[in-house]
């Protein structure tokens, strides 16, 4: 996913969105992929049995981080890691997808709450997120990893 033909699957992917809400395309990437990677955040405690300050997490899309690649890192708090935690959600993350997607469906609400994409100590002050976008990305990305 994280390349250059994975930047234009996402793109492909989220254009019919972006027709329908008439939203910046970078935006409604960016926020997508942060939502994703929110949700995947939330789910990692339950699968991999940890607490939410074992590990930290950020993604990026049009950031330099990847040479302008969309991307996602999930990654140990302690320093040289040692925990275990990064090995689990890589092993898992097929697993981690579907309860991703669980959390972002079975939320009522429209554009994202504090119960499915809103996380209260995100860096990024939960913005952008797209709810809409994220579930189309997961869904993507459970065809690769599931
Ligand atoms: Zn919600
Ligand atoms: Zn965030």
């Amino acid at each position: 996913m994280w390349d250059h033909q994975g930047r234009d699957e996402l793109r492909g992917l989220l254009k019919d969105v972006q027709n329908r809400e008439s939203i910046d395309l970078e935006t409604l990437v960016e926020g997508s992929l942060h939502a994703v990677e929110h949700a995947i955040a939330s789910a990692i405690p339950a699968v991999v049995r940890c607490s939410m300050a074992d590990f930290q997490h950020t993604s990026f899309y049009s950031g330099s981080a990847l040479f302008g690649m969309p991307g996602m890192f999930f990654y140990d708090s302690q320093a040289g890691g040692g925990s275990g935690i990064v090995e689990v959600v890589a092993e898992k993350f097929g697993v981690l997808l579907e309860k991703a997607q669980l959390i972002i469906s079975s939320c009522g609400c429209s554009d994202g709450c504090p119960s499915c994409i809103q996380l209260f100590h995100c860096e990024k002050q939960n913005e952008p997120l797209h709810k809409a976008g994220a579930l189309l990305v997961i869904n993507h990305l459970r065809k690769s990893f599931g």
